[in-house]
């Protein structure tokens, strides 16, 4: 069941997201070659509880599958639902940081793509094109569009440039639960699936593999890594449908403004706010 939010809903979400956005900015100040993804979720969750919230991401899952931490740190082939663990971040390396909190019962969750040191052309590009079709996806979330006009817009551009589009996991709905009705694939045809209502909050998150579109859980439960072993980007905001443009509730303003240099051409912008 989909669920309209009201305004007074609005603008809890809406603090939810600036608090996920407020804390990837804490891991932007301090990600790089030598830290690693276990010192960024400390920091992660220290950040939200400080902010009289809670880590969303932390115990979710079934009794004898919870995953473990603030945020999945997921790296080059892994796709989404990293752990974070103990092993020092290298130059070259990409990472993908998606954190979800819960602030006064509603969920908030986006996920950024960073670049560690210097990485390759190849890389630079396939954040790039994440980055757009993420924007791309966004313009499409207005009243009286579809479902399936958000996911072609992210599989027309990444597909057209030679980029896999994950099928197996998907957006989806958010409020006072993180994963709502409904789901938001990054694949479809423009004109199909449910109609887009003023006041669905979705997320919207783009999963775009350097080569094929095939993924696998590795043994440890979470972590999906791509088939082919080459690397995925993701990045994921909060939105919520309106008549003339989404609503975006979260920002990377504050995760661009803490990194020393943003790695990579970004040829969209999205005003936010
Ligand atoms: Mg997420
Ligand atoms: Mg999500």
């Amino acid at each position: 069941m989909v669920h309209i939010k009201s305004e007074r809903e609005i603008e809890n979400l809406r603090a939810s997201a600036d608090l996920v956005g407020r804390t990837l900015a804490e891991v932007a100040r301090v990600i790089g070659p030598g830290v690693t993804t276990k010192t960024l979720d400390g920091l992660a969750e220290e950040f939200i509880r400080d902010n009289g919230a809670e880590p969303a991401f932390k115990g979710y899952g079934s009794s004898s599958n919870v995953f473990p931490a603030t945020l999945c740190t997921s790296l080059n082939d892994v796709v989404v639902h990293g752990i974070p663990d103990s092993r020092e971040l290298r130059d070259g390396q990409l990472l993908s940081v998606d954190c979800g909190v819960i602030l006064n019962g509603y969920y908030g969750d986006s996920a950024y793509t960073f670049c560690i040191g210097e990485v390759s052309e190849e890389v630079k590009a396939l954040c790039s094109i994440t980055y757009d079709a993420l924007n791309a996806a966004v313009e499409q979330a207005i009243t009286g569009k579809r479902i399936g006009d958000i996911g072609s817009a992210v599989q027309s551009l990444c597909e057209s440039n030679g980029y896999g589009v994950v099928r197996a996991l998907v957006g989806h709905g958010i409020g006072q639960n993180l994963h709502e009705d409904p789901q938001v694939p990054n694949f479809g045809r423009s004109g199909n699936g449910r109609k887009l209502k003023t006041g669905l909050s979705i997320c919207i998150e783009p999963m775009i593999n350097q080569g094929g579109t095939d993924v696998f859980t590795d043994t440890d439960g979470w972590a999906v890594r791509t088939s082919d072993g080459k690397p995925s980007a993701h990045y994921e905001f909060m939105v919520v449908v309106q008549p003339d443009r989404a609503d975006v509730l979260s920002s990377f303003s504050p995760i661009e403004e803490a990194l020393d240099s943003i790695p990579y051409n970004m040829t969209v912008d999205i005003e936010h706010g």
